[in-house]
């Protein structure tokens, strides 16, 4: 079902009023995690003032470390429904379980699959039932068969709108957080006709590097980017490394629309 050769023109994924692989790239930015009301308002005002059309932001976090901030579960859901009825932007929030789906599913626009679950097959499962788009992101160790087929489990189980996201893959180099591979998009854009974007925030790492490789990203026909923005990045919750400030994130809003009309495309 996610291979272009069942399917020949691009899939176009509406949400809302937006559509996700069309002519129009879309920028999903905003915060790791939704940490407090302000914090997330701020940044909402902020994305939504230089051009971007999602706001991102995790109420469940799956991090690493268990002591490490978890996410502010159904609050922070509720500061996400909250930001969208002020701003208009769309809502992408990761679900990390079956459990807690039916509350993700309530308040988000779209669901994120995170690389940690990329292939929990359960899961997949589940989010096939529901009547909202999955932004499913790449495993960290994934090939791209593997990631194709996980699209393909919750295509399987009838739910088409499947946005796929390249967020960086482990390799031997540790200079950077993972490492992009961006040749996943011509490559995806080839075996399949699902919209692909990337994440370069979680990517890269550092958020030195990560405005260079979203141009590039826009270059290599990706139909939209993921990116953290943090009103203070030197206070974050989560990801502060690799989150841009508001001042960085506009300039590089500017140097993406740039790029978007040098191949055709809008911001
Ligand atoms: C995230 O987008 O906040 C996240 C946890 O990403 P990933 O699953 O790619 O690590
Ligand atoms: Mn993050």
């Amino acid at each position: 079902l996610a291979s272009r050769a069942f399917k020949e023109e691009d899939t176009v994924i509406s949400v809302g009023d937006i559509k996700i692989g069309g002519e129009q790239i879309h920028i999903m930015a905003g915060p790791c995690a939704v940490e407090s009301r302000e914090q997330l308002f701020e940044a909402a005002e902020i994305v939504k003032a230089a051009g971007a059309t999602i706001l991102r932001g995790g109420a469940f976090k799956p991090r690493t470390s268990p002591y490490s901030f978890q996410g502010l579960e159904e609050q922070g859901l509720k500061y996400l429904a909250e930001a969208r009825e002020r701003t208009g932007l769309k809502i992408v929030t990761e679900v990390m379980d079956a459990n807690t789906l039916p509350m993700v599913a309530e308040y988000a626009d779209i669901l994120q699959i995170g690389t940690r679950n990329m292939q929990n097959f359960f899961l997949l499962r589940e989010v096939a039932k529901v009547d909202k788009p999955v932004l499913l992101k790449r495993g960290a160790s994934a090939t791209i068969e593997e990631w194709l087929m996980a699209a393909e489990y919750i295509m399987a189980g009838g739910n088409y709108n499947v946005i796929l996201c390249e967020r960086g893959i482990r390799t031997f180099e540790n200079y950077t957080r993972n490492t992009l591979d961006l040749s996943a998009v011509p490559v995806v854009k080839h075996l399949s006709h699902l919209p692909v974007i990337v994440d370069p925030s979680h990517a890269l790492g550092k958020w030195r590097f990560v405005p260079s490789m979203a141009v590039a990203a826009v270059a290599a026909g990706a139909d939209g980017l993921l990116i953290e923005v943090h009103p203070n990045p030197a206070e974050a919750l989560c990801d502060g490394p690799q989150s841009l400030t508001p001042e960085n994130f506009q300039a590089l809003m500017k140097d993406l629309g740039k790029v978007a009309e040098a191949v055709g495309r809008k911001l």
